[in-house]
């Protein structure tokens, strides 16, 4: 690069904390776990005309790469601290200047900012456009919430709405605009919080990042369980239902991608105080079906009947 790009970076970068002793600058970061902590940990790779569209603005990608990370730790019930940010930029690309440098280091600290998240190191590289975020939490021990401990008869629950990101990716490919839908695909927030009140409280949880029936597959998996939506009562926006029929909708809310809302387990007699603490925090949490014995995701009717559905969600290797 022609320009200075680490530094450039760099100077975005306004979070201090005690617990780095020695950041961006050296060979490698000196990081301080807190005493009687657990360390949580997860890297998301995005690459461009995968995970986003070429044309995104670069504060959105920067803002998402660090999102579907800080959804990784909600997910477990950590505390954001540290990040790692991989880059990697086509060195002869009109597009990508230094301007383009610093949207995607403004969208990253914006959102990085706002959880005292301080950016730690990196790597930079030439090659197609390609980001890739690790980041680290802590969580008290043995309190990270995991996808296995969901016990039979618990209620499933959802955070928020489902389908949005799916459906601005819809619009966005038709080439129409809506700007709540496409804001749920480009700028994703992460539920940090609702996260740290599920702590000593869900039986299992992860964000829904692949569509739900996927996603709540891996939880009925690693629970060695089977489960049960009841399509009707999947929260839906109002913004997809101005754009889209109900079938449609809830094929969005049931297959979509890049929701990041949290998907957990509570046992039933737990679930009003659940809600009760999460709408404390300003977060909608809706029940949506039940981890029953057996195996596989099933989607009940008004009646109670399975419904078939095609497409289980989002499968990087599926043709
Ligand atoms: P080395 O060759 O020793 O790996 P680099 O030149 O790659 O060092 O990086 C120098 C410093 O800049 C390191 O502290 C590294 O963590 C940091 N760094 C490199 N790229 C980035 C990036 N994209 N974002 C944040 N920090 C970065
Ligand atoms: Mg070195």
């Amino acid at each position: 690069m022609e320009f200075r790009l680490i530094d450039r970076i760099r100077a975005h970068t306004a979070q201090q904390r005690d617990d780095v002793k020695l950041g961006i600058g050296d060979d490698a970061a000196v990081l301080a776990v807190p005493a009687g902590q657990e360390l949580v940990v997860a890297i998301d790779t995005m690459v461009e005309g995968v995970h986003f569209p070429r044309g995104t603005s670069p504060e959105d990608i920067g803002w998402k790469a660090l999102a579907v990370n800080l959804s990784d730790l909600a997910a477990m019930g950590a505390t954001p601290a540290w990040a790692l940010l991989a880059l990697t930029m086509p060195r002869n690309d009109a597009a990508v200047t230094a301007d383009f440098v610093d949207g995607l280091a403004t969208g990253f600290f914006e959102l990085a900012q706002s959880w005292r998240l301080a950016l730690v190191g990196g790597d930079t590289t030439s090659g197609p456009l390609c980001l890739s975020v690790a980041v680290h939490g802590f969580v008290p021990p043995g309190q990270a919430l995991t996808r296995s401990g969901a016990r039979a008869g618990d209620i499933v629950l959802v955070t928020g709405t489902l389908g949005d990101a799916a459906a601005g990716l819809h619009l966005l490919q038709r080439g129409e605009h809506e700007a709540a839908l496409i804001g749920r695909l480009n700028r994703p927030t992460p539920r940090l919080s609702a996260g740290l009140a599920l702590r000593g409280q869900a039986s299992a949880c992860l964000d829904v990042s692949d569509g739900l029936i996927a996603d709540l597959g891996h939880v009925a998996e690693a629970s060695g369980l089977g489960a049960h939506i009841d399509a009707g009562l999947l929260p839906l926006s109002p913004s997809m239902l101005a754009m889209f029929d109900d079938e449609q909708a809830r094929m969005f809310a049931l297959t979509g991608g890049d929701d990041y809302e949290l998907c957990f387990t509570v046992p039933a007699n737990r679930v009003a105080d659940v809600q009760a603490d999460l709408a404390r925090i300003g977060c909608g949490a809706t029940r949506i079906g039940r981890m029953v014995e057996g195996a596989g995701v099933q989607v009940l009717d008004a009646n109670g009947e399975p419904m078939a559905i095609s497409r289980k969600g989002w499968d990087h290797f599926a043709a």
